[in-house]
């Protein structure tokens, strides 16, 4: 891989179905990483620490945080989640596309510090449809459910700070719309490498380096 590697955000109103989204995503293209963040939450039934989330106490993540080691972190639903640095830009200076999963704040803050990032919104089909699913996945008290919710109706409006919009609402259809963007992105004029080009169409054999 001649070119760097390709970082590619998401986000969504909790309960969207983005994790999801993303699991079937990285199966399906395998060439494309995604990172684990580090998170003060509790890990869920089924999560695994490395797997889903680094799973650490606020103590060892203020720390992180006081050595720079996150690119982007953010408090959310009173937990801390942060992107560590050092494992982003080694698969991005190799080559490798990135995926990240995160929250609108740490979405801008990596805007800002990766200008070539590709940002994707996910919304769900309703609000109905979102309070049915964050209750099917039961990993909320009603309360937070509600919390939730109510927060979807601030967060919706980030939808006009990313460049794609997916609608979760048929699973299949929304993973084939991510896969166009995917595609789509590597495919852009500019990620094509000058020396492919000189190589094959410009240089004599005795040019080539
Ligand atoms: P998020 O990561 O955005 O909080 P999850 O991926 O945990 O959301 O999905 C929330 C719930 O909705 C899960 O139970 C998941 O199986 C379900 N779900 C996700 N996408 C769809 C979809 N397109 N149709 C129906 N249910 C979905
Ligand atoms: P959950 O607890 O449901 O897994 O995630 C809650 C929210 O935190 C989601 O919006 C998720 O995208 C976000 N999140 C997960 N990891 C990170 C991260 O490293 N940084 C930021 N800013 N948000 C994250």
């Amino acid at each position: 891989m001649d070119r760097r590697g390709i970082l590619f955000i998401i986000s969504a109103p909790s309960g969207t179905g983005k994790t999801t989204l993303c699991k079937q995503l990285t199966a399906n293209l395998p060439d494309l990483w995604q990172s684990v963040s580090y998170t003060t939450r509790k890990p869920r039934p089924g999560e695994e620490h490395g797997r889903e989330y680094y799973f650490i106490d606020e103590q060892p993540f203020q720390a992180m945080i006081e050595r720079n080691e996150f690119v982007e972190w953010a408090r959310v639903y009173g937990n801390l989640y942060g992107t560590p640095w050092k494992w982003l830009t080694e698969k991005i200076d190799q080559g490798i596309d990135v995926l990240l999963e995160i929250d609108v704040q740490g979405a801008m803050q990596l805007k800002k510090r990766f200008e070539d990032s590709v940002s994707i919104f996910i919304l769900p089909p309703s609000i109905a449809v979102l309070r049915s699913r964050l209750q099917t996945r039961a990993s909320d008290s009603p309360e937070e459910i509600q919390r939730r919710l109510q927060k979807v109706k601030e967060e919706v409006w980030s939808y006009r700070e990313y460049a794609y919009i997916v609608r979760n609402d048929d699973l299949t259809q929304s993973l084939r719309d991510l896969e166009s963007i995917f595609w789509s992105e590597r495919l852009k004029t500019k990620w094509l490498n000058m020396t492919w080009i000189e190589n094959n169409f410009i240089l004599d054999d005795e040019q080539k380096s």
